[in-house]
């Protein structure tokens, strides 16, 4: 029997029907070494169309296959989550964003600060985006 494409399995652990154009996009994100915008992703994927590039980067966010990382004004970009487990997210870490090449790169193992039931509140998400400038910038 012939092996599925490890790209298949993870939308299928995730509930999500792997189409072509999916597959595609999961492929591309994949491919690159660091989380990406919409724009990036929409440059290295011409042969389908933006609106659908978008809609399954929501898709993907929804089904808990990709992580989207605020970054304020800079925008949002995106990478694929590699938690383990479905119902804890154990592949959250914190991100730094370059102010000055505008490269935002995955601190895996820094830990996240704990924060848990404020009361009153409800917390859904997080982001934790630290700003400054990476050691090639520093250099400079
Ligand atoms: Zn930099
Ligand atoms: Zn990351």
């Amino acid at each position: 029997m012939m092996e599925k494409e490890p790209c298949i399995a993870l939308l299928e652990n995730h509930g999500i029907k792997p189409t072509a154009n999916r597959i595609v996009i999961l492929k591309t994100l994949l491919s690159s070494s660091m989380p990406i915008s919409v724009m990036e992703l929409e440059e290295e994927i011409a042969t389908i169309d933006k609106s659908n590039i978008f809609r399954t980067l929501m898709l993907f966010v929804e089904k808990h296959l990709v992580h989207s990382i605020d970054e304020g004004r800079e925008g949002v970009r995106y990478e694929v989550c590699f938690s383990e487990k479905e119902s804890i997210d154990d592949d959250q870490h914190p991100h730094f964003l370059c102010e000055k090449c505008h490269r935002t790169f995955c601190m895996k193992d820094q830990p996240l600060p704990k924060i848990t039931n404020i009361e009153g509140f409800s917390i859904h998400s997080a982001n934790y985006v630290l700003k400054g400038l990476c050691p090639t910038c520093k250099n400079k």
